[in-house]
Parts: C-alpha cells; structure tokens; sequence
C-alpha cells in the first residue's frame, strides 16, 4: 500500500523565529489602521493554529466587532501573504530547518511507495514561501498539501489531502495509510478526526513530555534519527 506523509511546517520541517509571528502583527496594523502594543501579536498562542484562525483571535482581541471579523480576516490574511513573500530571503538566517528534516524527506522521496505533502495551518501561498526559503519544496508535492486557506478547522484538512493525492496519483489513499507529523496537540486531533496515523515531535513549543501520552502512534524528541523516523512512516 503506498503511503501519503503529511508534514506540519511550523515546528516540525523548520523554524522561523520571528518571521512567523511578527507578520501577523504588521498585517494586522495594517488593516486596523492603529498602532497596537508591541508584541501584541504574543497575546495569542499561534503553534498549532490555521493562519485564519489566528487572524480571527488577533481581531477579536483588539475588540473588532464580531459582524466585521470576517472581512477583516480576509483583508489580514492578504497583508499577511505579502509581509510573509517579503521576509522569504530573510528566512535562512533568521530561521533554521529541523535536525534530520533534509535528509528524511530526500530518502522517503526516493521510495516509490512513499508520496510526501504538508499538512499546515499556514495558507497554500505562505506554506509555499517558508518551504521554498528553505529548499525543502524540492522533495514535497505542494499541489497535493492540506492548507489552512482549505479550511480554518485543522481537523478538516486531512480528507482534503487525501482527495488531492487521489485525483493526481490514481489510487485511493485510505485513511489508514495516511501519517500526519506535527508538534502539537492540534496535529494529532487533525490526524485523528481524519483517521490517520499521527507521529509527534518535541521540536516546536511543546516538550516531549507535554506530547506523551496524548494517544500518538509514536512521540519523539526530534526527527535526527532519520532510520528510525523512516520505518515508523512505513509501518
Ligand atoms: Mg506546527
């Protein structure tokens, strides 16, 4: 059975440091037209979230009416789209990708059986740029990913991939032979309201023991043991 791998961005391939939270901030000034306090974009806890959702939370918290988020999100993600293209050559230096990350996605991308997308909060246009600033788009098929601009609801977006992956290879995906890997509790119940398998890595906000003992199919410190990670995703 071939397999479909569905990495999370944020904390899983790569981190980026401040160009994945500040964008938000300067989108949001933007279509507030208000200087907010700094930081004000850290009063919300981003890891794990779709870009609009936290859009909707950064609004509301700075007590948008509720009958205008919507259009107010829309407008945010826009600004957002363009903060985040023109952070792209900034990214290598202020971020890093994961241990093992490269040489995990080059070796499962020359197995015939293994196909590999993402699965990600982040709009199909922002997952794009912070994939690409790193060179890891290469070994990823992006046409097929799950994205928060799919769907604010995370544990929507793995039928999603799963119909994309379909259509362009002409095999069904069962849920069964779907892996989502993450780094946070919202990427496991992704993978579980999809009936995918889920492994989990302490690499983003979350410790190794705050993921334990969620239900996982397999928890790990980081990807670095690029053997291990590999027959876990093909069991
Ligand atoms: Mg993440």
């Amino acid at each position: 059975m071939k397999r479909l791998v569905l990495w999370d961005v944020d904390g899983t391939l790569v981190r980026l440091g401040q160009a994945s939270r500040h964008p938000f901030q300067v989108a949001l000034t933007h279509v507030l037209g208000r200087e907010l306090e700094e930081q004000f974009h850290e009063r919300v806890e981003m890891s794990g979230k779709t870009d609009p959702q936290i859009a909707r939370e950064l609004l509301l918290l700075a007590e948008v009416a509720e009958h205008q988020v919507g259009e107010e999100t829309a407008a945010v993600l826009e600004h957002l789209e363009a903060e985040l293209a023109a952070l792209a050559d900034r990214m290598p230096e202020d971020g890093r990708v994961l241990p093992g990350v490269a040489e995990l996605l080059g070796g499962l991308d020359a197995d015939p059986l293994v196909v590999q997308s993402v699965l990600t909060g982040n709009l199909a246009a922002n997952a794009a740029v912070k994939l690409g600033a790193f060179g890891l788009d290469r070994w990823l098929d992006l046409s097929i990913g799950a994205y928060g601009s799919d769907d604010a609801d995370r544990t929507q977006l793995v039928p999603v991939a799963r119909g994309r992956a379909a259509q362009r290879h002409g095999v069904a995906f069962p849920p069964d032979s779907v892996w989502v890997v993450g780094d946070t509790p919202a990427d496991l119940a992704c993978a579980r309201a999809g009936g995918a398998h889920c492994l989990l890595v302490a690499t983003g906000r979350f410790a190794r023991s705050d993921l334990e003992g969620l239900g996982a199919d397999a928890v790990l410190e980081d990807l670095s043991d690029t053997s291990m990670v590999i027959e876990i995703l093909r069991s």
